[in-house]
């Protein structure tokens, strides 16, 4: 015989536990099923394990998903301000970093307890390691075999996250289950990923691993981020990499202007009035980290010159490169780093306001397994201004617990 709840959430993830817990609060029995031995395991890694648990300036704008529409009637429903409340009512310390990301100010165990307080209060049964096998229609709501036995819900919430991570449990699961019930499923890739260099140009730059500088990345639609880059012994990571990984294409090129807030024609004309003999090493190295002007001087073959010794030819050749230096991957460190999945459930099939199935009475797909990501940060915008308004996938509700 089958045990029976009315709601079964699989994915004991940011978005399963923030459900579980709304529809627990809202009079539902409840189950949280999850695979892994730790609920939130991804949570737990965020922030680089602060939590980067929402943004000041969250807009529909900040996601990133063949619909854009889809995202804003659940952001109209549960704001930035709600989260920042709830974490507030638990007592959990915060402080914004830049450009309004807030994470805690301990550790993103606090999320996690936060949302097991939560679960609590709405009395929802967490089982861990329970890895739900298949799933089949039965009696207008759903038959679950897991290894242990089989469960009946008249609910179903997909909460299986994408496959970033799988070290930490990620499957396809969810999108299997979305074909099985005939919703369509965009192509997954993905995303918020370091990308990686070939063997030549990663020799060269090998003195540079753990080197981070603020630099513009461009991709070849345009496509602008300002933030720090980060060289790696397999490539480019840091927030500005992470970013425009979503944008960048097999085969294309980045450009990356590793100053982007100096003026570097007129910096040069008053460094060489005011110091005609400074080299031209010293001269970058006001600029940049030494290891980074070491590096560009092997890279270009640039002998040991004075400002004197400068000509504007030999400038465009050396030195300007610094501000728009194309670079092409050979491709992403793919999903065993990645902090997102790109592509996921359709959107089309879901309704934007309670994440149910439009055709499938009951089932629901929530969090990452839908096709929409946020970007921690904005793109620059057409004029080149930062755009304030990062987002955050943690805090994203749907409405099933509400009657
Ligand atoms: C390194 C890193 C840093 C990040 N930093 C941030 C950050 O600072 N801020 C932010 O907002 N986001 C961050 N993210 C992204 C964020 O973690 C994810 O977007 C979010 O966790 C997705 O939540 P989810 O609940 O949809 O899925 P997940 O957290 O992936 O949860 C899905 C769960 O379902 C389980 N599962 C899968 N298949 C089955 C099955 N068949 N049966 C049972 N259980 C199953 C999985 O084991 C997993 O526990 C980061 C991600 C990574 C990897």
């Amino acid at each position: 015989m089958a045990e029976k709840f009315e709601v079964v959430v699989i994915g004991a993830g940011a978005a399963g536990m923030f459900c579980a817990a709304q529809a627990g609060q809202s009079g539902r029995r409840v189950l949280l099923l999850d695979n892994g031995k730790k609920p939130g395991r991804k949570i737990l890694m965020s922030g680089g394990g602060r939590c980067n648990f929402t943004n000041l300036y969250i807009e529909p704008a900040a996601y990133l998903s063949q619909n854009p529409h889809f995202c804003k009637s659940a952001l109209a429903r549960y704001s930035q301000w709600d989260f920042i409340d709830l974490v507030q009512r638990h007592g959990i310390a915060w402080h914004e970093k830049t450009l309004g990301q807030l994470f805690c100010d301990d550790s993103a165990q606090q999320i996690v307890d936060l949302l097991l307080a939560e679960c609590r209060l709405g009395q929802v049964t967490l089982r861990l390691r329970s890895e739900v096998l298949t799933v089949a229609r039965q009696y207008g709501g759903f038959r679950l075999t897991l290894p242990q036995g089989e469960i009946f819900t008249s609910a179903l919430v997909i909460a299986t996250g994408g496959l970033s991570m799988p070290g930490l449990g990620a499957t396809p699961f969810g999108y299997r289950l979305a074909q099985q019930f005939g919703l369509a499923v965009i192509p997954t890739r993905a995303a918020l990923v370091p990308v990686t260099l070939h063997k030549p140009l990663l020799d060269s730059l090998a003195m540079l691993a753990g080197v981070a500088v603020p630099a513009v990345v461009s991709a070849e639609d345009g496509t602008r981020f300002r933030e720090n880059i980060l060289f790696t012994h397999r490539g480019l990571s840091g927030p500005a990499i992470l970013q425009i990984s979503s944008f960048w294409q097999t085969g294309e090129f980045l450009t990356l202007n590793l100053l982007p807030e100096v003026a570097l024609s007129s910096f040069l004309s008053e460094e060489t009035a005011a110091h005609p003999n400074q080299s031209l090493k010293n001269t970058l190295a006001k600029l940049l980290p030494r290891r980074l002007v070491d590096c560009w001087h092997q890279l270009y073959d640039i002998p040991d010159i004075s400002l004197k010794q400068l000509t504007p030819r030999l400038t465009a050749q050396w030195v300007l490169p610094l501000q728009q230096w194309r670079v092409q991957p050979n491709g992403t460190e793919g999903y065993r780093t990645a902090e997102v999945t790109q592509g996921g459930v359709d959107t089309r099939g879901l309704s934007s306001k309670t994440l149910a199935c439009n055709d499938v009475p009951g089932l629901y797909f929530i969090g990452k397994v839908v096709d929409v990501i946020g970007w921690p940060r904005r793109p620059i915008d057409a004029v080149g201004q930062i755009t304030r308004c990062p987002a955050t996938p943690l805090i994203t509700r749907q409405a099933l617990g509400k009657r």
